[in-house]
């Protein structure tokens, strides 16, 4: 096909397309449903007395339906429903509970003609020619009528003060994040406060933590607390099929927060475009790439105090390209990890507000058995309890509607947010506490600055997190069988405790075993082997593309010495890493009894369980 005939060809189908496109507008215009708006979004418009008519045409064919909504203020919603039923239910408990005066109406859909049945398809099938054309057309030298159709506009959403009511009060347990987050808040008040003063404000803050944590809730409650426009798009919006369509949204996105600054800008999932560049298989120069690269240009481009605040979300900071943390890019991390009781507790407080609950529901109590859910968990779990409720016709919710929610949600998300039995809560306490007080008393590690028994997002049942206190570059001999008891302590307390072990030590004895064996193979730091390094290539991580056939075998006995030595260093420090918790035995049920009733304890906390038990420190 030449290259004239290919163009006009294009043209003629998008003037068809067109054409096509205003007549089912014309027609089918009136039915332009929101996907947007929700059956949440409906019972707060409710609630706030805002709708005036409630109009339901249901298809005799299928539980859904569409509803047509005619607010107060004249303007018409429509929407989706999935489940007429349920929805006259939710729509029936709303009226009784609000008082309040709706006009309604249920009929059903109007049976479409044959022409209206066939326009969307045909407007699909051009659209597609269409698009493939335009395709083939930039693949081949970037021209044939790509200019015709501005594919880069910008796909972010706008949110403009009016609309945003969240603040900082609907963001429950994230206390640490807000005040780290108050000062973005101030800024974007006031930024001349700041520019007069010179002071730098972070441009870019990279919100990190599990799914449902609330990431996005935070970044939107800031906006909301400082009256700015809220930019907000999703890095899997950027991967488009079109080369550079990625990159033009970006520019068009930050050309638009330049508009209305000052104003913050959302990008969640930023992972999906800010992977590691060139680690994709294939590699090399791609769609991410050049979006990647854009974005970092942007970020670069504007000054400082220009009162733009980039907010990104993700949960997989471990492969994001390093070039994105750099200062002046996404220069500050604010971790937001899972709630503890009492965060979970709050929360609940707030998605139980407008639902009326019985008296033998007890927040606390579902708080304290719903280790490992996120917000959203626990939002999700309230919104199924009140359905349950409804579904009885009851006005109320009680703790039966719970149980049977949990079950629901419990099994639901079961890969997300596992529900931890009470006897594996236990085990993990007092493993927790065996690596958290050998990180205390022996010199060279440490000091513990958090532990946990919250389940992680990457499958650990809990964590000890200590502090280092200096980064040094080489490793001590001493520090390393440190390091390999505190890596046994878990076990051994879990040894001391109970009649039986779990396999929930299985890492931290891989890495003791790692240890030990570097000692030997690696840094000579074994009397009986000697300053030989007897590493096989193996030993390091194989990348794909290096040679795997080179190795270096080990004579057997010399294997034999190694493991031999290995297993020697391994036992003396379970030994002695054993006797330091027998000493300790009453700070180790204190510590895991305080982690069972608080999930998290820091620093100041699990210092001050030695006090009391006025034992000198032992260095062994
Ligand atoms: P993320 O972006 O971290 O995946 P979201 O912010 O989208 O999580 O949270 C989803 C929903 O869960 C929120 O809309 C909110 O209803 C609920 N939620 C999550 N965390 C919290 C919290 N800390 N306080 C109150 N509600 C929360
Ligand atoms: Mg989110
Ligand atoms: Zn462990």
């Amino acid at each position: 096909m030449s290259k004239n005939l290919k163009r006009n060809l294009i043209s003629y189908l998008i003037l068809f397309a067109l054409i096509v496109g205003v007549l089912y507008l014309i027609q089918g215009g009136s039915q332009n449903v929101n996907m947007e708006y929700t059956e949440v979004e409906f019972s707060k418009d409710m609630e706030k007395g805002n709708v005036k008519s409630v109009h339901i045409q249901q298809n005799a064919e299928v539980p859904t339906g569409t509803v047509e909504l005619t607010m107060k203020n004249k303007s018409i919603i429509r929407f989706y429903v999935t489940d007429v039923n349920d929805f006259q239910d939710l729509y029936n408990r709303l009226v009784e509970d609000n008082n309040l005066k709706v006009n309604f109406e249920m009929t059903d859909v109007v049976r479409p003609s044959l022409l209206e049945k066939m326009l969307p398809y045909l407007v699909g099938l051009v659209v597609l020619i269409v698009v493939v054309m335009l395709f083939a057309g930039m693949q081949s030298a970037n021209s044939g009528g790509g200019t015709m159709v501005n594919f880069g506009k910008s796909r972010a959403k706008m949110t403009s003060e009016g609309d945003n009511k969240i603040t900082f009060n609907e963001v429950a347990g994230l206390q640490e994040e807000k005040e780290d987050l108050e000062e973005v808040v101030d800024f974007l008040k006031n930024p001349s406060k700041y520019v007069e003063l010179g002071a730098r404000i972070p441009k870019g803050i990279l919100l990190v933590g599990p799914p449902g944590t609330g990431k996005t809730l935070l970044a939107k409650a800031v906006a909301g607390e400082a009256h700015v426009p809220f930019f907000t798009i999703s890095g899997s919006d950027f991967v488009e099929m079109f080369v550079g369509v990625g990159a033009s949204r970006v520019r068009d996105l930050f050309a638009d927060a330049k508009r209305n600054a000052p104003c913050i800008v959302f990008i969640d999932e930023i992972d999906a475009v800010a992977r590691r560049r060139g680690s994709g298989l294939g590699g090399g120069h791609d769609e991410r790439e050049q979006t990647l690269n854009q974005m970092l240009v942007e970020m670069d481009g504007f000054s400082v105090n220009e009162g733009i605040i980039v907010m990104a979300a993700t949960n997989r900071v471990d492969i994001l390209d390093p070039a994105i943390l750099r200062p002046g890019r996404f220069d500050r991390k604010i971790s937001v990890g899972k709630p503890d009781v009492k965060g979970r507790e709050d929360i609940l407080k707030i998605h139980t507000k407008n639902k009326p609950l019985s008296e033998d529901i007890n927040l606390k109590e579902i708080a304290r058995t719903t280790a490992g859910f996120a917000g959203a968990d626990l939002e999700n779990l309230m919104n199924e309890s009140a359905i349950n409720a409804a579904k009885d016709s009851r006005k109320y919710i009680i703790k039966e509607d719970v149980d049977k929610a949990f079950i629901k949600v419990g099994i639901g998300t079961e890969r997300k947010s596992r529900v931890v039995p009470e006897s594996e809560r236990r085990i993990t306490a007092y493993h927790e506490s065996g690596h958290a007080i050998l990180f205390h008393l022996l010199e060279g590690v440490g000091p513990v600055y958090t532990v946990s028994i919250i389940p992680t997002g990457q499958g650990a049942a809990g964590y000890t997190m200590p502090l280092p206190e200096n980064d040094n570059v080489f490793n001590t001999k001493g520090k390393i069988l440190q390091d390999i008891k505190v890596s046994l302590g878990g076990r051994i307390a879990e040894e001391m405790i109970m009649d039986d072990i779990t396999t929930g030590a299985s890492q931290d004895i891989k890495q003791a075993t790692a240890a030990a064996r570097a000692m030997v193979v690696k840094y000579g730091m074994s009397e009986e082997l000697g300053l030989i390094n007897y590493e096989t290539d193996n030993e390091e991580e194989t990348f794909v593309g290096r040679d795997i056939g080179h190795q270096r075998m080990l004579g057997e006995q010399t294997a034999a010495a190694i493991d031999k030595e290995v297993k020697r260093i391994i036992d003396e420090c379970y030994a002695q890493a054993r006797a330091i918790l027998e000493a300790n035995v009453s700070v180790l049920h204190k510590c895991a009894e305080r982690l069972l009733e608080k999930e998290r304890i820091d620093r100041e906390e699990f210092e001050s369980l030695f006090e009391s038990s006025n034992l000198p420190p032992l260095s062994i």
